[in-house]
């Protein structure tokens, strides 16, 4: 994919999403291209953010302007080939099962065909290098992980399927809500 077109695609995706998904300067979110990644970048509200302000980076020559998650991103990207779009989120349905340790099981039909379940990684503190392994190898060939003490990510192959996981996800943590 065109770095422009992964800016694009990044913008739209955003605006599609509730503003619970990205409180203050929290969460990211990348897309692959054809040599590396547009991510957002490093400290801002993400609802604000224009075409110009993404950021394009490569894996191995990482632009100091990304967001603080790259290495998690990259690490997914790297491990995991079918997979172009990532959302990190601090959405507070999410961080009430990072703080209880607490996956999404896919109790009711609809999740169990097509969510599965969204495991949880172990503690690494934000931005690390051990936080981004500890989250590729609890993701696997689920959709996404919740992140102890910390959050979600979500991985999809396009912008459409991440917007659907993300809704069944929430479906999935609010069942734990009730
Ligand atoms: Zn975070």
């Amino acid at each position: 994919m065109k770095v422009s077109t992964a800016k694009l695609l990044i913008l739209n995706l955003i605006n599609k999403l509730d503003r619970q998904f990205f409180p203050a300067t929290d969460g990211n979110v990348s897309i692959r291209t054809k040599e590396g990644l547009v991510i957002t970048p490093k400290g801002w509200n993400k609802l604000k953010l224009r075409f110009n302000d993404l950021i394009y980076t490569q894996f191995d020559n990482i632009n100091p302007n990304t967001s603080s998650e790259v290495l998690m991103h990259i690490q997914i990207y790297k491990k995991r080939e079918n997979i172009n779009v990532i959302l990190h989120t601090h959405h507070p349905s999410f961080l009430k099962l990072a703080y209880k340790h607490r996956p999404i099981e896919p109790v009711i039909d609809e999740l169990k065909l097509f969510l599965g379940k969204i495991p949880v990684s172990e503690y690494a503190p934000p931005g690390s290098m051990e936080l981004a392994i500890n989250v590729e190898k609890a993701l696997k060939n689920f959709k996404g992980v919740i992140m102890k003490k910390h959050g979600a990510v979500f991985v999809a192959r396009n912008t459409k399927e991440i917007l659907y996981t993300i809704k069944r996800a929430l479906t999935g943590a609010e069942i734990y809500e009730s």
